[in-house]
């Protein structure tokens, strides 16, 4: 597909064509990753964070979100509900942090979950140095998600701070490191976003493609009344042209990239309630029920009104795999769901 052609599917405003184009990338799903949904614990180990992302509720200079971060013992937990549950992976995600305490802190925590189960582990824990992601791939890592968030360089910056902290380069240079170092490389786009098009959101697709990535995780900006870019809220789309704008994404990727994995994010279980299924019914195969501890789940906002807060760990996995169960959606139990596409390089 051309630039030219992504860009007038994701402008089309028919129903009938976007269901056409889900019930397609399903197809295309089901012969070539199969139809099962993988399912990857997700832990938010903590909301500190050295960013100041202007669109993001756990951003540095939020006063308002209280920080936490969770203890060994809950984390631990949540990788034995993980593998008891038939995951098989666990997905660490977090604030952006590049102390030395917390580094360490994560790679005895990655030595520790592989020594106890053999989980798949996902970091998703920013930028960090090549040592750095060399030291957790080691440590038993072997997929990481690092969102490029836009890729167009002029959206990004009017996303994010002009600094040296919030560099477009450096993001790209991470996403190279990481498959340097052996991972299989997750990204991501936020859709809906204030200033975007879908010119941007087509180069996106471009971007994934080039950078040949092995992972996607996408899903609508949602905003979020404590941060800077709340301003713009009269700019974006309505919530529901978000969500099937996010949905065409996941569509036309999935056809693009037919052996990657693709996230069913939260963020569109935000919008609707089975927001998630819809993604996977539009080409997404991998879905993470969340199982961070129940007591901080609302410190973890990264935008407003996320969905669970308040449940615990067995709620939003019994919940989320009974789903799955009454969509007759085979679930991918006891399998690590490696990317495919990583699996052939
Ligand atoms: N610190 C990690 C994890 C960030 S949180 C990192 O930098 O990768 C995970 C993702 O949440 C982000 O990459 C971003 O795409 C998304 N996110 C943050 N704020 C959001 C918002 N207001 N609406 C929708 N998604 C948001």
């Amino acid at each position: 597909m051309t630039r030219e052609e992504l860009i007038s599917v994701l402008e089309d405003s028919s129903p009938e064509n976007a269901a056409a184009l889900y019930a397609k990338a399903y197809e295309v799903k089901k012969k070539t990753v199969g139809e099962s949904v993988y399912l990857r614990g997700l832990v938010e180990i903590s909301n500190i964070c050295r960013k100041n992302c202007l669109y993001c509720g756990i951003r540095r200079d939020n006063r308002e979100a209280g920080r936490y971060e969770l203890t060994d013992k809950e984390v631990l937990d949540a990788a034995e509900f993980a593998f008891k549950e038939g995951y098989g992976s666990l997905v660490i995600q977090g604030g952006e942090r590049t102390d030395r305490m917390f580094i360490d802190r994560i790679t005895a925590m990655l030595v520790e979950i592989k020594r106890r189960w053999p989980l798949g582990i996902t970091l998703s824990l920013g930028e960090q140095s090549m040592d750095v992601y060399q030291e957790w791939f080691e440590a038993g890592a072997h997929r990481y998600l690092l969102r490029i968030e836009s890729s167009t360089k002029e959206l990004y910056e009017k996303i994010h701070p002009a600094d040296a902290v919030h560099s477009y380069e450096t993001r790209v240079e991470a996403l190279v490191s990481l498959r340097r170092c052996g991972y299989q490389v997750g990204t991501g786009v936020m859709i809906g976003l204030p200033f975007q098009t879908a010119a941007h959101l087509a180069d996106d697709l471009l971007f994934f493609k080039r950078l040949d990535i092995d992972m996607c995780g996408m899903g609508p900006y949602l905003e979020h009344s404590q941060t800077p870019l709340y301003e713009y809220r009269g700019l974006i789309p309505d919530k529901m042209s978000r969500l099937e704008l996010s949905l065409k994404m996941v569509a036309l990727l999935r056809l693009l990239m037919p052996d990657i994995n693709i996230a069913a994010t939260t963020a569109m279980q935000a919008i609707v309630q089975d927001g998630r299924e819809r993604a996977i019914m539009a080409g997404a195969n991998v879905l993470m029920p969340n199982l961070t501890s129940a007591d901080v789940r609302e410190e973890y906002q990264i935008y407003q009104n996320k969905p669970g807060v308040g449940e615990d760990a067995a709620i939003s996995s019994s919940r989320t795999e009974q789903r799955l169960k009454d969509m007759k959606i085979p679930i991918g139990y006891g399998r690590w769901g490696d990317s495919q596409h990583f699996g052939k390089r």
